[in-house]
């Protein structure tokens, strides 16, 4: 073998050999999306609003203690309520996710306390711990405890027994229901804050409106 033909044969072996990484790249990705495409999330024992009967499930993996979470919470969230939650076509159901350690886990024992004493004050109360986050918040700022908790309750939540909710914080009496919550963050294989998943399908960018928008819409035909 000359020179020049073993540079082409060295070109061509490596022409093969990016050729067959692409392609295994390609067909990871599909089995990817293919995970994500279909599997249905189970919202039972979930907070859930909306219509029962609407044809659309749009889940939310949120953490309380996540910046994106309130961004998207006050950014999105209400346009998606106006358009399709109150017009009965989507129901929405929350799972909390603690990839922000001890303060997403105190947040979450609230909140599941909330919606086991009155399921009906636990959107007020979601919506106002969301929006008590602070907006420049340094990364291991501390803003989540008890007596903020106890707070917003009061405020948000006035029909419930606050004994029981400080009980439920501190002593981690609705533990099972955030470790249930985090079964299905597993199970899910969520990477990220806040997903939103579309009857079964995970949205690739849940910020952008539309193409969130154009999933419902897929959903309601
Ligand atoms: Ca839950």
């Amino acid at each position: 073998m000359n020179k020049k033909t073993l540079m082409i044969v060295t070109v061509l072996v490596f022409a093969v050999i990016v050729a067959a990484i692409v392609i295994l790249n390609k067909q990871l990705e599909k089995t990817d999306q293919e995970q994500n495409a279909g599997k249905e999330v189970s919202i039972k024992n979930q907070p859930t609003i909306g219509d029962p009967d609407a044809p659309v499930t749009i889940v939310e993996f949120g953490d309380y203690k996540c910046p994106g979470c309130a961004g998207w919470s006050e950014s999105i969230y209400p346009k998606l309520k106006k358009d399709y939650i109150d017009t009965g076509k989507v129901k929405f159901a929350f799972i909390n996710v603690l990839f922000h350690g001890p303060e997403s886990l105190l947040a979450s024992l609230a909140s599941e306390s909330v919606y086991n004493q009155d399921p009906e004050a636990f959107w007020d109360f979601h919506d106002a711990l969301f929006a008590a986050q602070p907006t420049n918040q340094q990364h291991d700022e501390q803003w989540v405890t008890p007596d903020l908790l106890l707070d917003i309750a009061k405020e948000h939540a006035p029909n419930i027994d606050l004994d029981q909710l400080k009980k439920d914080i501190v002593e981690q009496g609705t533990l099972a229901a955030v470790e249930m919550d985090n079964q299905l963050v597993t199970e899910h294989n969520i990477k990220s804050t806040p997903s939103i998943i579309v009857n079964g399908v995970l949205v690739n960018e849940p910020f952008d409106y539309e193409a969130l928008k154009a999933l419902i819409e897929k959903g309601l035909k």
